[in-house]
């Protein structure tokens, strides 16, 4: 039986990625309040949100200073907007900052409202750059499977997830897709971490060569893979990369959307990884979600080329209504005041190991065939087989499954394509929260391998 609000919300909302079929006969989990790393249900039920929301409430849930710069800043300007040159203090103050913090070269800040929308801009961008400077042919670009950069039509193209782009008439043309970074699953026997780098980097040199190095502008690259299985690349592997879209003159991309602002014990994930990409889209985290607000840094010849169009045609014909909206921005601000005053970077760098061993700890049960990450973040992969690998029927939805036990233990995780599991809690966990969060963990895999033998599907 369902509860009223969950009648209610069966009858009148279409869930953003949910399994609309289940979802009419199960209904919701609704959520009500949350305090610190816990959120709660409707019955008073408490749980760990070991995914911090969507990977992104890296402060946790009663953070009343953010509450305050919002209100304060709803108070005096709600909104105004940064079209046709105007401005507001909290948006240049935001500019400053990032500007400060980011590990790439960048002269000005870009602001949009979600992490699509920041790499929806990066390939506007890329493509327009291009036309500034007379590349016009030079406009594929290059991702990856497994890879997540959003939903909106050239995000999702670029987004390697077949979720995405089956029955999508998606990717659009001139949107590529190389090998996924994943050891575990692209190596083969033996292969070293560095020889599959290189192995990588090979075929994206290939896939270059093939299409033409004057019509490949861009590469983009989660540092560490979120959506796709919560993938840490293999050693070597960026520096690998770099060579060869230096080699073409091929931007790169670093999609910083859920490693931005700390999950990686580092201010951005390139920073942990050797990346030194061009450019970075961010969002999630900037504000601990609070509001919504991400973007993306522009470095000097990019900027001068915009400039240099606006010379020739006019208006730089890009952005939303929400760009740099100065509720998110001031709520942006103290986030990273927060970040800064209170170590919550170098915090989660402490509490990485840790984190860390109690993950890589349950790559000893029966059902875990790879379990790891870096920082505060990480994966594992169920399998039917450790030796071989080999995976349940997709149809049993084990992950899922496994999901739903640790739900019924107090934890909230995510089930990804290939049978993972991805954990990914706020920052500001308590080495003890770290600790009841793996033994909770560990039970729904326990409960789920008991399942699986219950319903004879070993
Ligand atoms: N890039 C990455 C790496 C992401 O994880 C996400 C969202 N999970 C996005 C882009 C898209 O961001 P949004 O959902 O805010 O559009």
């Amino acid at each position: 039986m369902l509860s009223n609000l969950a009648t209610r919300d069966v009858e009148t909302v279409l869930h953003p990625y949910t399994n609309l079929s289940t979802h009419r006969q199960i209904g919701p989990l609704v959520l009500e309040r949350g305090e610190g790393v816990h959120v709660y249900d409707t019955e008073g039920r408490p749980y760990i949100e070991g995914m911090s929301g969507l990977w992104c409430t890296a402060l946790g849930y009663s953070n009343a200073e953010l509450v305050e710069a919002a209100r304060a800043q709803m108070a005096r300007l709600p909104f105004t907007h940064l079209f046709s040159g105007r401005s507001h203090d909290p948006g240049i103050e935001l500019a400053e900052t990032l500007k400060e913090l980011m590990p790439v070269p960048t002269s000005k800040i870009f602001f949009t409202s979600s992490g699509s929308e920041a790499n929806d801009t990066q390939v506007k961008l890329t493509w327009y750059y291009n036309n500034a400077l007379g590349r016009r042919n030079k406009k594929k670009i290059i991702a990856r499977q497994k890879g997540y950069h959003g939903v909106t039509v050239a995000s999702a193209s670029m987004t390697g997830l077949a979720a995405n782009h089956a029955d999508w008439d998606l990717p659009l043309p001139g949107f590529l897709h190389v090998s996924a970074a994943h050891h575990y699953r692209g190596a083969e026997p033996g292969e070293s971490e560095e020889a599959y780098s290189a192995r990588l980097a090979a075929e994206l040199e290939e896939t270059i060569l093939r299409e033409g190095p004057d019509t490949v502008a861009a590469f983009i690259a989660e540092p560490v893979m979120g959506a796709g299985g919560a993938i840490v690349p293999p050693r070597g592997y960026f520096s690998a990369i770099q060579a060869v879209l230096a080699k073409y003159e091929v931007r790169f991309i670093a999609d910083e959307v859920i490693c931005g602002f700390g999950r990686l014990g580092t201010w951005f994930g390139s920073e942990a990884l050797g990346a030194r990409p061009d450019s970075i889209s961010f969002a999630k985290a900037l504000t601990s979600a609070y509001m919504p607000l991400g973007g993306v840094s522009i470095d000097e010849p990019l900027y001068e080329a915009l400039v240099g169009q606006s010379e020739k045609i006019g208006t730089f014909g890009h952005g939303t209504t929400y760009s740099g909206h100065p509720v998110a921005a001031a709520v942006a601000l103290k986030a990273i005041e927060i970040y800064r005053r209170d170590r919550i970077i170098e915090g989660a760098a402490e509490k990485a190991p840790q984190f860390q061993r109690r993950l890589s700890a349950l790559a000893g049960h029966d059902l875990v065939g790879e379990a790891g990450g870096i920082g505060l973040i990480g994966g594992l992969e169920i399998v039917a087989d450790k030796a071989t690998k080999r995976q349940y029927d997709p149809k049993t939805g084990v992950a899922a499954r496994c999901v739903a036990f640790a739900q019924g233990e107090g934890l909230i995780v995510r089930a990804l394509a290939g049978d993972r599991v991805a954990v990914c809690p706020p920052l500001i966990i308590a080495p003890d929260e770290i600790d009841a969060l793996f033994d909770r963990l560990g039970r729904a895999l326990d409960r789920t391998r008991d399942w699986i033998r219950a319903e004879g599907l070993e």
